[in-house]
């Protein structure tokens, strides 16, 4: 009997469940997925969790291969050398290949008080323990976001429609990602919902306390829980375990997501950062990003050279309560452009955008092989050539 090849993925968020799901069309090829919780997180919905919309957890026989072995668990190191992960109860898992899926977490907040009082809703149990403070609250006690990007804007608006009195604080540019009509129809849904908007240079949190927060510009405001959404940070375990990792931590790989250090271990998802230009953290590139690591692995498997992605994103979907949203059109390249569908239409496609990656997800897991991606970066391939021929990129790994 011929002996198994074993891959074996950490983290089962989207893109590590894709990732999995697509390597079982191999049937010579074992398949284990290490998370820590047996439940799979709907993360681009925990400000729903938080705003008591959705529950954001689904089963993972929903969207998980059968024939893959789900071991729940946290990676506490790589031994890349031995090919083997060591977990945090004590026992150890040896690989073939790995895949490196765990995603991201919140960002570490630098400004004084922030770690100690502030909130996030980043992770899944972040998120349940956000909600009960906030439930905890009286109805008209002022509740400050921080971050002005999606997560802050889709936070505040969540907790406005619910009659909060919140105030977001933008750091910057209200959706610095936006056209600025995008960004006007998000100002205006806003103001419909009751979040006050503090942006521009002076609107930046320099402390937070137990009662309140700072600004920059020396405004101090009343704040019974101040929410930190202003971006993720990436996982330390890569860099932990001595491999090679960008400025932000994610596993720095080649176009093929191979890691530099290692051709049996791939990076995909949040946590990985091919040729150190990654693709924008999301849910979006999330998926490709995870269809093309398995095909990676399986191309090195059948003794093939495995392909350069190429895929990009081209879209932003913010949720603005329940009932409007802004679909914000961008270019293959993720710049965005003047188009942008606002209000209840808004509400519609970001609704389904939410829900596709799960049918996604469970179309992968009956008919591996089968998710396809047509949106084609072709800036990216000429960043790329042009960063190689200045000789500042990886080149890729060949067979
Ligand atoms: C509130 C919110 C709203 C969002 N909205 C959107 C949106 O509208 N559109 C969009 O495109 N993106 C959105 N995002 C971002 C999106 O959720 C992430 O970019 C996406 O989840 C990344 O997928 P991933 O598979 O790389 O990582 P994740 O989904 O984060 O999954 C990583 C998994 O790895 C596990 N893990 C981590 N470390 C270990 C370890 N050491 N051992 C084992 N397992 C480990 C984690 O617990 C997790 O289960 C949102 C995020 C949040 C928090």
């Amino acid at each position: 009997m011929t002996e198994s090849i074993n891959v074996v993925l950490i983290g089962g968020g989207y893109s590590g469940v894709m990732a999995a799901n697509r390597l079982t069309q191999r049937a010579d090829v074992a398949v284990t997925l290490v998370n820590p919780r047996p439940e799979f997180v709907e993360r681009v919905r925990l400000h729903q969790l938080v705003g008591r919309t959705h529950d954001a957890v689904r089963d993972f026989r929903e969207v998980l291969a059968e024939s893959v072995r789900l071991v729940i668990d946290t990676v506490t190191r790589i031994d890349a050398a031995e090919c083997a992960l060591e977990l945090a109860s004590g026992g150890t898992i040896s690989y073939d290949y790995l895949v490196y899926a765990v995603g991201s977490d919140k960002a570490a907040a630098r400004v004084p008080g922030a770690a100690e009082f502030a909130r996030t809703m980043a992770s899944l149990e972040d998120a349940r323990e956000l909600r009960a403070v906030v439930d905890s609250l009286p109805a008209a006690a002022p509740i400050t976001v921080v971050g002005g990007g999606p997560l802050g804007i889709e936070m505040a608006a969540e907790l406005g429609e619910r009659g909060r009195a919140v105030t977001l604080v933008c750091g910057g540019q209200l959706g610095p990602y936006l056209h600025p009509s995008g960004r006007r129809s998000v100002a205006k849904a806003l103001a419909r919902l009751g979040v006050r908007v503090l942006d521009g240079p002076g609107a930046k949190v320099v402390e937070v306390t137990a009662e309140a927060v700072r600004l920059a510009d020396g405004r101090e405001l009343a704040s019974a829980v101040t929410i930190w959404a202003a971006g993720f940070a990436a996982s330390d375990l890569a860099a932990r375990s001595g491999l090679s990792v960008d400025v932000v931590g994610r596993l720095l790989a080649d176009e093929t997501l191979t890691s530099v250090d290692d051709e049996r271990i791939v990076a995909t998802g949040d946590a990985a950062s091919p040729s150190g230009m990654p693709l924008r953290m999301s849910c979006q590139a999330a998926l490709p990003l995870g269809s093309h690591a398995a095909d990676t692995v399986l191309s090195r498997i059948a003794g093939e050279s495995p392909a350069e992605f190429t895929r990009g994103i081209a879209a932003m979907c913010v949720s603005l309560g329940r009932s409007a949203g802004v679909f914000q059109l961008a270019r293959f390249d993720d710049t965005a452009i003047r188009l942008h569908v606002p209000g209840r239409p808004g509400a519609v496609l970001k609704e389904a955008a939410c829900a596709s990656p799960i049918d996604q997800l469970a179309k992968e897991a009956h008919k591996p092989g089968s998710h396809s991606w047509i949106v084609k970066d072709s800036r990216r391939v000429e960043r790329v050539a042009a960063q190689r021929a200045a000789g500042l990129v990886v080149s890729g790994r060949a067979g």
